[in-house]
């Protein structure tokens, strides 16, 4: 991608160069018209009139339009010389053979050396014969002179050159700069575009591969400009073809993002509900339905723990088992649903006399446990008869008449050696004990 202004930098120097030779020879033929002009002077007053302007005007930049009629008056003086009715001054004098032959000899070198375009080729040759065939210094002035104009105009034409190169070379270097910028911000902007880019890069790469072996291999700038311009302009096709490409993908990509994004939050909604109702099951499967305790499943991990945690660091734990006395009686004269709304209300008053770590389950029928965990035994014993004397306190009624429910309750605390049903039977076995001393009352076994 650099190659390009590299290229046009030496063309540029190159240009620079030739305009540098062109205006050493114009010095050298300015001062060389000066001087033939000197050489022909005092050879009439018309005549010396004619050179001393054209004096003037090679001192300054030449001026074509100027330089014509003087160019004539010359030519009339000059003639006006040769006539034999013409009044003579001093008398204008052929210059010596050999004068004359070296001034032409040198104005042929410099028409030799110079290298013009071919429109200038026919003016180049016509000046060629005349300054060959002539020994007369005001012919050879003009002559000198005419030289002198075609260089001007070619020093000109070079400088008009060389600002057009200068316009073709910033345009180039703009053009290029864009391009980079551009690439820059497309390199940020899509990570993933890699193939794209590399699709563009091998498009822009082989513009400019061409472009710099036109610029190598040209030899006129005019062309090389329109050259330059029409790979330019297809660098900007293959630049605009591939940000619709990439608008395409990421247009794409976009669409499919916001499939995903409602995908994903689909997938969230029907998962909050799915652990919704996972925690509803697990709480169904957890709680007693009569009475809003946990069930005999709950009591099982909680005691196969407890035993767990004494068997590993002797932690305490005590284990209530409580059981309603004659309930089968409440059903029996009150109804099943009043045996049950008995269960309800002795659950509660179970749960209300308990702290919220301990564990309070319905184990099955009238039966309930309760863990107390971090609880020796006599604080178990004591938190029993709490319950028992909670219960036995209790209003109920049935049927409108007061019912006096009680129960017993067999206490024990874990031993590291327990498993859950060595437990269970200690308490059970204290529980019967309790049954056999006449109920309403706590045994610790
Ligand atoms: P004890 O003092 O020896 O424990 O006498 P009990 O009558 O309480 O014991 P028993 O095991 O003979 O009877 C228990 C009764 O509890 C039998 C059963 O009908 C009743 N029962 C068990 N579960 C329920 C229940 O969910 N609802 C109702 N209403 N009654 C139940
Ligand atoms: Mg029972
Ligand atoms: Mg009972």
């Amino acid at each position: 991608m650099e190659a390009t202004p590299t290229a046009a930098s030496d063309a540029l120097a190159q240009l620079e160069r030739s305009r540098a030779n062109w205006s050493r020879l114009d010095a050298l033929l300015r001062r060389l018209v000066t001087r033939l002009t000197y050489a022909a002077d005092g050879r009439g007053p018309a005549l010396d009139a004619a050179l001393a302007a054209i004096r003037r005007q090679v001192r300054d930049p030449i001026d074509e339009a100027g330089l014509e009629p003087l160019l004539t008056e010359l030519g009339e003086a000059i003639k006006a010389l040769d006539e034999p009715a013409a009044p003579s001054g001093k008398g204008a004098e052929p210059l010596p053979f050999t004068e004359a032959l070296s001034v032409g000899r040198v104005l042929l070198a410099l028409v030799d050396r110079l290298k013009l375009g071919d429109e200038a080729l026919d003016r180049l040759e016509a000046l060629r014969e005349t300054i060959s065939s002539s020994t007369d210094p005001a012919t050879l002035a003009i002559q000198a002179d005419a030289l002198a104009a075609l260089v001007n105009r070619q020093y000109e034409k070079l400088g008009e050159a060389r600002d057009a190169a200068e316009r073709l070379l910033k345009h180039v270097t703009e053009q290029l700069e864009e391009l980079a910028v551009y690439l820059a911000r497309e390199d940020m902007s899509h990570r993933d575009g890699a193939s794209a880019r590399e699709r563009l890069d091998q498009e822009v790469l082989g513009e400019i591969r061409e472009l710099e072996s036109e610029v190598a291999s040209a030899r006129e700038l005019g062309a090389l400009q329109a050259q330059v311009q029409q790979r330019l302009g297809t660098i900007s096709v293959h630049l605009k073809n591939f940000r619709q490409r990439e608008e395409a993908r990421e247009q794409e990509w976009k669409a499919r993002t916001e499939q995903m994004g409602q995908r994903i939050r689909e997938l969230e909604r029907s998962a909050q509900a799915m652990e919704a109702t996972l925690r509803q099951e697990q709480a169904l499967a957890s709680t007693d339905p009569l009475t809003g305790v946990a069930n005999r499943l709950v009591f099982e991990q909680h005691i196969a723990d407890a035993c767990l945690r004494a068997a590993r660091s002797g932690a305490k734990s005590s284990l209530l088992v409580l059981d309603i006395d004659r309930f089968k009686q409440i059903n029996d004269s009150f109804g099943h649903a009043a045996g049950d709304r008995a269960l309800r209300i002795v659950a509660e008053q179970l749960r209300a006399g308990l702290r919220s770590d301990d564990l309070l389950a319905r184990y099955g029928g009238e039966e309930f446990v309760v863990i107390l965990a971090g609880v020796g035994a006599e604080a178990a014993l004591r938190a029993a008869e709490s319950l028992r004397r909670r219960i036995e306190s209790l209003g109920f009624h049935g049927q409108q008449r007061p019912v006096r429910i009680t129960l017993s309750c067999g206490v024990t605390v874990l031993r590291p050696e327990d498993s859950p049903e060595s437990a269970f039977e200690r308490a059970d076995s204290a529980l019967y004990k309790a049954k056999r001393g006449g109920r309403n009352r706590c045994e610790l076994a």
